[in-house]
């Protein structure tokens, strides 16, 4: 992992770069300029010349949490920063910093191998390890917040490497500080506190359903597996299908709302948040609207999982606005429920 001391680097430009690779929904996109980061020292002075030229800029990891327009103007960073290493254990906890262009799935992995369990709930996640603080990553009950310990970031306003306490970034559900404030750090790295007593965390019906005949309790690996199992059945392959996971964050409504469509919608699938208030799937709202496998022009709603929009081959960002918006219409018109876009649109 390069270090922010080591002497200024300049990183790897390429005009006009075909991005269709680097959005998992595989639009086809042209980056302006496109900077290839390998190291956090090149960010100083690259920033420095956006910024005095006044570009419009933006950080891709791996694509896989965006909504691209067909071009890309001013300068896009594409995050490549690598490196991963255990830096020390003591009696609670084992820390390990990780660049911010490693690849969040083989990062799971390699934990797995080095004996450290406790992220195997977040296995087969697409993405980058920077991009994971951003909309705190979470899946089967778990999220990365849980496993952070600080982040090291690029501030883009104060033009200084900084070191954020978990405390810093305002972890919430699918949310955090740099989601809220968009651009004004750029992640370089992520140092993780994984606690070394681990008990399986097996409360999604999905995952302990992959338990139900087994007389013994599961190990980490085994639950890496079973996780990567059902998320091979259930969700469309961003290789095959483009598709960017789910594309409604889940809402969290006040009770009486809750009650009151609860009356009205007896089998409505819901659960309690940790806000005291009630998190509905949207995925079973999406479903009961009946737009579960139906198409509009080349994207549509993925026929194994409602929240999933995808795109079947030459579909726009434009088309899937397109589409999200009549979903958006009719839930609201059906449910009296407004849903939020998860992805990113640029
Ligand atoms: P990108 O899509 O490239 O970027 C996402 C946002 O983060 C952008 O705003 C970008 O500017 C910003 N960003 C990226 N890197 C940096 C950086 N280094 N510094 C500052 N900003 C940065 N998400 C979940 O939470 N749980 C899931 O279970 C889940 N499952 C998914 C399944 C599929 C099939 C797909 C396609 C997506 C899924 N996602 C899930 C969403 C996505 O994988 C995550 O949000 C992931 O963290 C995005 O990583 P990325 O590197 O692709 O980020
Ligand atoms: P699922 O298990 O069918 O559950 C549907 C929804 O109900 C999920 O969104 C989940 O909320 C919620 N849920 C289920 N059991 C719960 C419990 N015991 N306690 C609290 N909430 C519960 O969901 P799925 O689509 O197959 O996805 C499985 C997991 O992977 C979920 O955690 C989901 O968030 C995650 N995932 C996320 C994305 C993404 O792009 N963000 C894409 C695919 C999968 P939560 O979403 O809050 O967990």
């Amino acid at each position: 992992m390069n270090s922010a001391q080591n002497a200024p680097l300049s990183p790897k430009l390429t005009p006009n770069m075909g991005l269709k690779d680097r959005n998992t929904f595989g639009f086809e996109v042209s980056a302006e300029l496109a900077y290839e980061i390998s190291a956090a020292n090149e960010l100083p002075s690259l920033m420095a010349d956006i910024q005095e030229k006044n570009l419009a800029w933006r950080v891709l990891g791996g694509g896989s949490n965006v909504i691209l327009p067909a071009s890309l103007p001013g300068a896009t960073l594409l995050m490549n920063i690598a490196g991963q290493k255990i830096l020390r254990v003591d009696e609670q906890n084992t820390y390990i910093a990780v660049g911010a262009g490693v690849n969040w799935h083989e990062f799971v992995s390699w934990t797995l191998e080095q004996n450290v369990p406790g992220l195997e709930n977040l296995a087969l996640i697409p993405g980058t390890v920077g991009a994971a603080p951003i909309q705190n990553i979470g899946a089967y009950g778990a999220e990365v917040a849980d496993f952070i310990d600080s982040i090291e970031a690029f501030d883009t306003g104060a033009h200084a490497f900084v070191t954020l306490p978990k405390e810093a970034c305002h972890f919430a559900y699918r949310d955090s500080y740099f989601k809220q404030h968009p651009q004004q750090y750029i992640v370089t790295k992520v140092a993780f506190k994984i606690p070394k007593i681990w008990a399986p965390r097996l409360h999604y019906a999905d995952l302990a359903k992959q338990f139900i005949d087994s007389n013994t309790a599961p190990s980490a690996q085994d639950i890496f597996q079973a996780v990567c199992t059902i998320r091979t059945q259930k969700l469309p392959d961003p290789k095959v299908i483009g598709n960017a996971g789910s594309f409604f964050q889940n809402p969290v409504v006040p009770n009486t709302l809750f009650e009151a469509l609860q009356k009205q919608f007896p089998e409505m699938v819901s659960y309690p948040d940790q806000s005291g208030m009630r998190k509905l799937a949207a995925g079973w709202l999406i479903d009961q609207c009946g737009f579960k496998g139906q198409t509009m022009g080349s994207v549509g709603v993925y026929q194994n999982q409602a929240l999933v929009l995808v795109n079947h081959g030459g579909g726009t960002a434009k088309d899937i606005l397109t589409l999200a918006q009549s979903i958006k219409d009719k839930v609201n018109k059906v449910f009296g429920v407004q849903l939020e876009i998860e992805p990113n649109i640029f």
